[in-house]
């Protein structure tokens, strides 16, 4: 068990120190930005959409380590897909940090490395702050997104 802790820690490190898809795409057709104010992290979400797929993303932001890994991994998980796919990456995200449960049939990947923050419930929002405001530039909701 602790080799898969080690695994995934560096997992989020390596997500931390090289963010993939960090910076707005500059054509994206749908934006977002959150805050989660119970540890301060700022996330901006632009994605670029054609024809229902989502072919370009990216974030720019600041904030803990487990939210900037985060939406690294986010990007990484819905680019290419259909926003159905995204969706429902994002539900099945949702429930492996609440209950913990990956039978929801999409397989996470290195979203898993995540996992270890449904010990902490604070840390949760961090995990999922990224996620919320996709899910709020895929739905071109202009307010703000906020975990509180
Ligand atoms: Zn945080």
């Amino acid at each position: 068990m602790n080799d898969l802790s080690d695994l995934y820690q560096e997992i989020i490190m390596d997500h931390r120190r090289n963010p993939r898809n960090e910076g707005l795409p500059a054509d994206h057709t749908h934006t977002a930005d959150g805050f989660n104010p119970f540890c301060g992290d700022k996330v901006s979400v632009a994605v670029k959409i054609e024809d229902g797929s989502i072919i370009d993303v990216g974030f720019s932001g600041e904030g803990c380590a487990i939210s900037m890994a985060s939406a690294s991994l986010m990007t990484e998980a819905v680019s290419g897909k259909s926003i159905d796919d995204a969706t429902a990456s994002f539900e099945a995200f949702r429930k492996l940090l609440t209950d913990g449960d990956t039978s929801g049939g999409v397989d996470l990947g290195d979203l898993e490395a995540l996992a270890g923050v449904r010990a902490y419930p604070t840390r949760i929002k961090c995990a999922i702050l990224s996620w919320h405001t996709f899910k709020s530039a895929l739905e071109n909701d202009s307010a703000p997104v906020t975990t509180e």
